[in-house]
């Protein structure tokens, strides 16, 4: 498992990435980047989207 974004929802406010504890989330271009080998499913970033654009995949 590993958190996914949807583009369409995120309005980049930045907050996801403060809250990895595993620095695992970057904006790159305007875009999130998500490194899927460092994400260990926390959840952190899901509970802190105001737009719930994060999610977990299966
Ligand atoms: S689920 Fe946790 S470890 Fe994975 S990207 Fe979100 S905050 Fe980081
Ligand atoms: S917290 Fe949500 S809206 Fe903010 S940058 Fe992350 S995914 Fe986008």
């Amino acid at each position: 498992m590993a958190a996914v974004n949807n583009p369409k929802k995120c309005c980049y406010c930045a907050g996801c990435p403060i809250v990895c504890p595993k620095q695992a989330i970057e904006m790159v271009e305007s875009r999130i980047v998500i490194d899927k080998e460092k994400c260990i499913s926390c959840g952190n970033c899901v509970r802190v989207c105001p737009v719930g654009a994060m999610s977990l995949e299966k």
